[in-house]
């Protein structure tokens, strides 16, 4: 039985094509036709939770998988347009008149780097040699009007969203930057909606590939644009 959450691309792709499911905290093939048996997730599995027995399956059927995955794609769509229920999605619209504040003057920029997003930076960036990093899901920043004066300044920054850009990739890097920089602080600025939250489940597992002490703090903007929580997790 393994209890750590799945990073394992293999699984994942098993996984999506509907030959795996994890139930009851065991990883099990639930339907025959999807898998090719090449096997492939088998040899990354670190905790040993998958292994090859003999027995009578249906044959794989490519073209199944296929239809799978079509309509696959197809619930993707119909849940993310604005007719579903997930409040991400939702339209708003504030009334409010936005007013300057008693600030005079153009706001200077806080960036200290380029590029910003995840899935571009490199993780061995001189601008990463810092003791803090923020972690800002994409929507963030234009939610909360005072993102430089407040998150930003002083910090190194990665961008990403945690439901439609965080894959494999933006993974391996994350954890490359913190293996490879002295970061012991990471400030963690999302939206309230849960696709936004996310990007948890993912950062704990690769917290504990690190033999370092990285503390989280969260803080968590409301789609008006206000921080509605900040807290040490
Ligand atoms: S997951 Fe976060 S960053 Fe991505 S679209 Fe939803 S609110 Fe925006």
């Amino acid at each position: 039985m393994c209890g750590r959450l799945c990073r394992n691309i293999s699984y994942l792709l098993c996984s999506i094509k509907g030959a795996l499911e994890i139930i009851d905290g065991k990883a099990k093939v639930v339907n025959d036709v999807f898998c090719d048996g090449l096997g492939a997730c088998i040899g990354e599995c670190p905790e040993g939770a998958l292994r090859i027995i003999e027995r009578e399956a249906v044959a794989f059927d490519e073209e199944a998988v296929e239809n799978h995955l079509e309509k696959l794609k197809e619930k993707e769509k119909s849940t993310h347009t604005h007719q579903c229920n997930c409040p991400s999605s939702q339209p708003i619209v504030f009334e409010e008149i936005w007013e300057d504040s008693e600030l005079t003057g153009e706001i200077p920029s806080a960036l200290r780097q380029w590029p910003t997003k995840l899935t571009l930076v490199n993780p061995t960036a001189p601008y990463f040699n810092n003791k803090e990093l923020v972690i800002a899901s994409d929507c963030s920043p234009f939610a909360y009007g005072d993102f430089h004066r407040k998150i930003l300044r002083g910090k190194p920054l990665v961008t990403v969203c945690p439901m439609l850009g965080l894959g494999e990739v933006e993974l391996e890097k994350l954890e490359q930057i913190l293996k490879l920089n002295p970061i012991e602080s990471i400030k963690l600025v999302l939206m309230e909606v849960p696709c936004c939250q996310k990007i948890k489940i993912f950062l704990d597992p690769i917290l504990q590939t690190i033999d370092r002490q990285i503390s989280v703090e969260e803080t968590i903007i409301g789609r008006d644009g206000s921080i509605i929580q900040n807290r040490k997790i």
